[in-house]
């Protein structure tokens, strides 16, 4: 599967809307595909007092809830179609749930692809 074939599937599951009065979902959405060659696709929830998550985050309790932990490659994308890359907590996140994930392929932005390694080269532990 190629990069714009997850493109097309994260793009797809965008859903920008309000839940209530103080709550977001969907202006961001994920793709993952899994080894197995599975895609698993989520969106962001935000929510006062940090209790909201990322795409990245929800796209891969959805591959968790499958059976799943090794990622192979991961793409995010915003509302208005633009490619963008994992933050701190979700990369640190993908490397914690599969040791092999530091391989896990990320298209940060159009036509720039890096691992999860390339992204946090120090390993705290
Ligand atoms: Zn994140």
């Amino acid at each position: 599967m190629t990069f714009e074939e997850l493109y097309d599937i994260a793009k797809n599951k965008l859903n920008p809307r309000k839940l209530s009065k103080e709550s977001y979902a969907g202006s961001v959405a994920a793709a993952i595909l899994s080894e197995k060659g599975n895609v698993y696709a989520g969106v962001c929830i935000d929510t006062p007092s940090s209790m909201g998550f990322c795409a990245e985050h929800a796209a891969i309790a959805a591959m968790i809830t499958a059976g799943e932990n090794r990622i192979v490659k991961m793409i995010a994308v915003y509302k208005d179609g633009t490619i963008i890359p994992p933050c701190g907590r979700c990369r640190e996140f993908i490397k914690q749930i599969h040791e092999d994930n530091q391989k896990c392929e990320v298209m940060v932005r159009k036509d720039t692809v890096a691992t999860i390694d390339d992204l946090l080269p120090f390993q705290w532990k």
